[in-house]
Formats: structure tokens, C-alpha cells, sequence
């Protein structure tokens, strides 16, 4: 099942959500992540998105202690895992695809190999990349997110780079960001290129992380006016430590409100005896934000999971009376 139809299908009164998991670093083995996944599937996750990792830039200390310049990717096999728990456990997955670091006769492959393993959807993504990988000359690459759409809704066409073949049956998703994109110099900028990748054919956006729902709901109406009508599907991530408040915006283009840092300091003080971990600070505030959104009429919230189950299981504790 695709995606919108996983979400036309739920209980409309009630909160349900998906998850996003990041593939282990390379040389790891499953375990981990399949145990993170058998501790959250008894809350029914509609589907599991995996990220995907574009080659990078490392520097290796040889026995010799000299500093040697490696690229590869660090975190691969978003594909195999996708189809791991899609097989293993009857949920369905959505690999995220990138632009960066591929070229389009790549992804073709990639497309096809998720073609033949049953996986329909993707996410489709730019990505992003210090390591500008040499393209030979004879091949050709996706610069933007809405180039990936093309190709993608191209091979559901049964139009493929290269020849005609079997149409494939993709969903796409894509990217958003309530606090724009790095890169937009303003919202209208950004919005005009998410309903770009709408009319080529992406039914569904994922946001960006936010912690202040105002800039989802703000969001929403811009896009709205836009004429993105796709479902604009919130994404949480629990902050679980003090460091997070300054690396978070820092890596992703978003604002901590002032509340929410203040918070922070108040739990990091002994509060009637009682030390407040920060870990319960980022799920009461989670909570705080998946209420407000229930209320707003918003049913599904996707988590960045990544690597912990912990926090997001306190947090479903909590969400337990509005879930299915
Ligand atoms: P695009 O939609 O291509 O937009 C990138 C920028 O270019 C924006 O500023 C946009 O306004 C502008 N733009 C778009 N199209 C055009 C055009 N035709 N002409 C001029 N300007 C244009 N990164 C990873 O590496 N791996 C992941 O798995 C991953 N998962 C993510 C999941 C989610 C839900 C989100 C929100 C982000 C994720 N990212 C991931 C990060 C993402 O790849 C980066 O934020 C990247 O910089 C932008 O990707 P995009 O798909 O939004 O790009």
C-alpha cells in the first residue's frame, strides 16, 4: 500500500504515525535497528521511512599515523534494510532517494531493483553533499529534488533513460521545511518549488523538523495559498539532551523557542527533590506539540527516530488514549 493510501485508510479520529530510522555505519550489523523496530511495532507505525547517505569526505589515520583521504559512504543499505522489514515484518517502507552523490543511471537501477522487491514508495530528496563526486561524461544526474520526480514519474510512464519498459508504480513523497530551506531566500521562494514537485507528480511532503507548531500551521496556509494541496505531514523529533538545542539549528535550519531552552535549564536544576532528566522534558514537549496538532485536526505526525526507541516509546505511553 502506498503511503495516502496507509493514511485514507486509518481511523480519521484517531493520532497515528510513521517513523524515520537511519541505516547503521558501514562494517555494523542489523541487530540494533531490528530490535528498535520489534520494540515500536506493537504500536502500529503506519510505514518506516530510511534515510539515505551520499558518499563522503573522510580522513583515516594509517598505522603510520598519517592522515589518509578516504570517500565512501558511511551509513549504505537503506534498500536492503527497507525490504528486511518489509518482508520480515509486513510493514511497508519508504527508502529516501537522492540527487546528490548519484547519478540518474544509478537511480534508474536503484528504481528498479525496488521495482522487482516490491517497494513503491520513495521519498525523493536533493540531499546534500561536500564531496562533489566527478560524473563521467557519457552519464547525466538529478540537480534538484523535482528532477528525481521527473525521472521517477518518467518510469511510471515506462519511460526509462534509456528505452521503453514495464511501467513501475511509485509513490512519491518529498521534502519541506516549515522555516524554509537553507538555501530559499524566503518561504515563497521555497513554496513555489514544492508545488513544482506536486505537479510533476509527488503526492505527499514530509517536514522538516519544527518546535513551535506556529511555523507548521504558518506553513500550511502559504502553501495552501500556493495551491500545494498534497497532505503536508508534520515531523517531530524528540529532543533528548542539552546539546541538541544548539546542534539541532545548527545542522537543520531551524529556530528552539525560548520556552523550550528555558525548560531545559529549569530540568537540569533539582526540582523539588526530584531531578528531571531531559529526556522528559523533549517527550513532554513532543507531547505538547502532538496534542496541539490533534486539536488542529492533524492526525499523523512522523518522528525522527534515528537510533533510540526510548524517548518515542515514553512519548506513545503518553498519546496512548487519542491512538488506534
Ligand atoms: P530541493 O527540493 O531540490 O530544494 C533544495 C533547494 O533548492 C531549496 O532551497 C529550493 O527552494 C531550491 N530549489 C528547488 N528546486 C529548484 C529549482 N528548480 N531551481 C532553483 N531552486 C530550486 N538528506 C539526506 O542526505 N538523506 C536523507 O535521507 C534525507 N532525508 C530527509 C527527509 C526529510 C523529511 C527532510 C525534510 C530532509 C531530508 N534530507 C535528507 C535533507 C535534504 O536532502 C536537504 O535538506 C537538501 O538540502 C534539500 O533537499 P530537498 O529534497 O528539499 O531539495
Amino acid at each position: 500500500m502506498n503511503v495516502i493510501e496507509l493514511l485514507e485508510l486509518k481511523n480519521k479520529e484517531k493520532f497515528t504515525f510513521s517513523i524515520e530510522l537511519i541505516p547503521p555505519k558501514r562494517g555494523m550489523n542489523l541487530d540494533n535497528l531490528l530490535i528498535l523496530v520489534e520494540q515500536l511495532l506493537p504500536h502500529r507505525p503506519l510505514w518506516i521511512d530510511v534515510t539515505s547517505h551520499s558518499a563522503d569526505i573522510d580522513y583515516l589515520e594509517t598505522a603510520e599515523g598519517v592522515y589518509q583521504k578516504r570517500v565512501f559512504r558511511k551509513s549504505p543499505g537503506t534498500f536492503g534494510i527497507c525490504a528486511a522489514l518489509k518482508f520480515k515484518f509486513g510493514v511497508e517502507t519508504v527508502p529516501h532517494l537522492l540527487c546528490c552523490g548519484f547519478t540518474r543511471e544509478e537511480t534508474e537501477d536503484a528504481l528498479i531493483d525496488l521495482h522487482f522487491l516490491g517497494i513503491f514508495n520513495v521519498l525523493a530528496l536533493r540531499g546534500d553533499t561536500k564531496y562533489e563526486r566527478e560524473i563521467p561524461k557519457e552519464k547525466t544526474t538529478n540537480q534538484y529534488a523535482s528532477d528525481l520526480v521527473s525521472q521517477i514519474m518518467s518510469m511510471n510512464q515506462g519511460r526509462y533513460l534509456h528505452s521503453a519498459g514495464a511501467a513501475a508504480n511509485f509513490s512519491v513523497g518529498v521534502a519541506c521545511y516549515p522555516e524554509k530551506h537553507i538555501e530559499a531566500p524566503n518561504l515563497a521562494y521555497d513554496l513555489k518549488y514544492l508545488k513544482l514537485k506536486q505537479d510533476l507528480g509527488a503526492c505527499y511532503a514530509s517536514t522538516q523538523m519544527f518546535y513551535d507548531n506556529q511555523h507548521y500551521y504558518h506553513f500550511c496556509e502559504r502553501a495552501k495559498k500556493e495551491g500545494v494541496t498534497m497532505p503536508i505531514i508534520p515531523g517531530i523529533k524528540i529532543i533528548t539532551n542539552f546539546n541538541q538545542l544548539v546542534s539541532l539549528p545548527k545542522s537543520f535550519n531551524l529556530t528552539i523557542p525560548e520556552r523550550l531552552t528555558f525548560e531545559f535549564e529549569k530540568g537540569s536544576k533539582v526540582d523539588k527533590g526530584n531531578r528531571i532528566s531531559a529526556m522528559d522534558v523533549g517527550v513532554d514537549w513532543a507531547y505538547a506539540q502532538c496534542m496541539d496538532l490533534f486539536e488542529h485536526g492533524n492526525r499523523h505526525v512522523h518522528f525522527y527516530v534515528m537510533q533510540s526507541a526510548t524517548s518515542l516509546l515514553r512519548l506513545l505511553e503518553k498519546l496512548k488514549p487519542i491512538m488506534e
